[in-house]
């Protein structure tokens, strides 16, 4: 069972809704996707116990048999590969790797090389869940490899929290791709419902069943209200704002941890997706 935290724009609390789910749906693994900002492992607090590097291949020219036919330039649609008048230059930062370039070229003048463009962190968290992490190098482009490679290391776990980047971005569609469930989560402001109109439309398109939730309800307006009533959204639960929580948020603090009221409601939030999730089976 996988569940995807997802956001229309950063800092609206899916972090928060994506910590304290999971230390209280015993048995989960929590993996952290928003591999720009990671920071579920603030949170969470994991004691490292591994380190594995992703690498990413990009093409390299063998210039004694290339014929610039442009043939491998024509192919690319990421514009990583473009061959000019008396050499083919590479941009190996703007390649999505995904072997094209090699099987189009006639002359067989392509090859590939390794080059890292992150990592992925694994650990236990201090509250004894497992988490793992990816962190995207600084000047890289797209984090989607690093997404894919974490997601498949938990496929065969049973029930994985996946804290998605924030917007409707590639990486976002990698991280809640073959979900079983998504909650967005959003703030009572009208940026908070604008933003979200965009992630609901994603979702809609992948075919993802969601539900919503509102944190720091009590702030703002009625928009978001108004808005999940007119499209027939299941607000599923409503985070309270509270100086409390707004106070442990800036520690690094799962609110659940030193409010335990919320055990048991990120309990019964995880047992309302769940039920979700059967009625969609
Ligand atoms: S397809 Fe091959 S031969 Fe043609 S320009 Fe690219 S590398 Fe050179
Ligand atoms: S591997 Fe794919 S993305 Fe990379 S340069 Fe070749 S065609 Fe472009």
């Amino acid at each position: 069972m996988k569940i995807a935290i997802l956001s229309g724009k950063g800092g609206t609390g899916k972090t928060t809704v994506a910590s304290n789910l999971s230390i209280n749906i015993p048995g989960c693994i929590a993996i952290d996707t928003d591999v720009e900002e990671p920071n579920l492992h603030i949170f969470l607090k994991p004691e490292i116990e591994k380190n594995n590097i992703v690498t990413k291949e990009y093409p390299v020219i063998d210039s004694s048999k290339c014929n610039l036919c442009g043939k491998c330039g024509n192919f690319c649609r990421y514009n990583a590969i473009i061959p000019a008048k008396d050499q083919v230059v590479v941009f190996k930062e703007l390649c999505h790797d995904c072997g094209g370039c090699k099987i189009v070229c006639p002359k067989e003048a392509i090859s590939y090389k390794k080059r890292v463009i992150g990592s992925i962190y694994s650990g236990i968290s201090e509250c004894g869940i497992p988490v793992k992490y990816g962190e995207l190098n600084i000047g890289e482009i797209s984090g989607v490899k690093i997404i894919k490679d974490l997601k498949k290391s938990v496929e065969r776990e049973k029930i994985v929290i996946i804290d998605s980047p924030p917007g409707t971005s590639c990486s976002t569609v990698a991280a809640v791709e073959n979900s079983d469930y998504a909650i967005i989560v959003s703030e009572p402001t009208p940026f908070g419902v604008s933003d979200m109109k965009m992630v609901v439309e994603m979702l809609r398109e992948m075919k993802i069943p969601f539900g919503v939730v509102v944190n720091k309800s009590g702030i703002g307006d009625n928009e978001i209200y108004e808005y999940c009533n007119s499209e027939s959204l299941e607000i599923l639960l409503e985070i309270p704002y509270s100086e409390d929580v707004a106070r442990l948020y800036a520690s690094g603090t799962t609110f659940s941890i030193k409010f335990p009221k919320y055990e048991k409601i990120f309990y019964n939030l995880f047992q309302k997706v769940k039920s979700e999730i059967i009625k969609e089976a």
